[in-house]
């Protein structure tokens, strides 16, 4: 299997719409190492469309506990279970991860209970371990590196980037952030930059929509980057590829690809990817 990244849920916040994209969600396959980088709704799903086997889920890595990051994190572990996993989980996220953890499964009890006693499956809760990093780095194993950078997401504090290495090959994920000058030096020569973004001129219009403007506007500037902001770090950190990801807006029918490329364009000049739900992006030889 090639080293790949796929984006399995694209948009930025936890509304769906019919026939739109899903919240955020990514698949990294990394030298036979299948990584998840958050867990939004919709992970499962995107999981399996994407040809993995539940049964072989290995590590999960949570950027914040927003609930468009978080919110099928213990699904999607629990319908591994029932597929069958045998094999340890490890869960990376910040402070209160563990904390989701426990309590899903007090919230799961009835289903656990029986399945173990009825169905002789293994006990779910001594499968999961639960690692909280804070910044720096976050695990080394098998030669694979992670390391995290706090970002800034207010009012959320526990945020971060993280960066993949493994065999000379590097992937960070921007999580949710305000346009953050020092995620340039964090992502310095990645391969791929999957960076959250923007576009102005759909935020009026999402702000219109969705019937709670001025608090929504004002959230969406303090604490999220314009797609021109995520080419200024992607020039600055002298990556291979950008990925604009976690879009806002991610499904007015009156804004595309086109405008996307556009404002990035102002401050990106090198390969670019606007991510759709299942849109796979390979590593450049
Ligand atoms: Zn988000
Ligand atoms: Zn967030």
């Amino acid at each position: 299997m090639p080293d790949r990244l796929v984006l399995l849920g694209s948009k930025g916040g936890p509304a769906l719409r019919p026939g739109g994209p899903w919240p955020s969600s990514s698949l990294l396959e990394i030298a036979g190492r299948t990584i998840v980088v958050d867990c939004g709704l919709g992970v499962t799903r995107g999981l399996v469309d994407a040809g993995i086997s539940l049964k072989t889920l290995d590590l999960i890595f949570i950027t914040h506990l927003h609930s468009d990051h978080v919110l099928e994190l213990g699904p999607l572990i629990h319908t591994a279970w029932t597929a069958g996993l045998a094999t340890p989980v490890n869960v990376f996220g910040p402070a209160g991860t563990g904390h989701y953890w426990r309590r899903f499964c007090q919230a799961m009890e009835f289903d656990i209970e029986i399945r173990i006693a009825d169905e002789g499956r293994p006990d779910i809760r001594e499968l999961v371990s639960i690692d909280e990093f804070g910044e720096g780095q976050v695990v080394e194993q098998g030669g694979l590196k992670v390391s995290a950078l706090r970002v800034d997401h207010p009012p959320v504090t526990d945020c971060f980037a993280l960066r993949f290495e493994h065999g000379g090959k590097s992937v960070v994920f921007s999580a949710d952030t305000a346009f953050f000058p020092p995620l340039a030096d964090f992502a310095e020569g990645a391969d791929i930059l999957v960076h959250e973004a923007m576009l102005e001129e759909g935020i009026e219009r999402l702000v219109a929509r969705t019937g709670n403007g001025a608090r929504l506007r004002q959230h969406l500037l303090a604490s999220h980057s314009f797609a021109e902001e995520a080419g200024r770090i992607a020039s600055d950190a002298g990556v291979k590829r950008l990925v604009l990801n976690h879009l806002i807006p991610a499904d007015d029918a009156e804004i595309g690809e086109a405008d996307w490329s556009a404002a990035v364009r102002k401050t990106w000049a090198g390969d670019l990817t606007i991510a759709r739900d299942g849109l796979v992006v390979g590593f450049r030889e």
